[in-house]
């Protein structure tokens, strides 16, 4: 039996992930399997939020570089409709 370190359950070892590595036959995560599957969603669910941050970020900067780049062909442009 071992205990969960989050949820204070004590429970057979087949609840429990094994660690990779070496130490295979001894080593189990400290987490049972439920609570290591909601950590991975959790993880999973701040990494997607992360990328949308991220993606967000440069779509905002990239919009803008474009925006920028598009006011001054504008007024390039009508810099060169004022001269002609
Ligand atoms: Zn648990």
């Amino acid at each position: 039996m071992k205990t969960c370190i989050k949820c204070n359950q004590e429970l057979e070892e087949s609840n429990f992930y094994t660690k990779g590595g070496k130490n295979k036959d001894k080593g189990y995560q400290s987490k049972c399997k439920i609570c290591f599957n909601d950590n991975t969603k959790l993880y999973n669910i701040q990494n997607n939020i992360q990328i949308k941050k991220y993606l967000n970020n440069y779509y905002i900067n990239n919009k803008e570089k474009i925006d920028t780049a598009n006011i001054n062909n504008y007024l390039q442009e009508d810099k060169i409709h004022l001269i002609q």
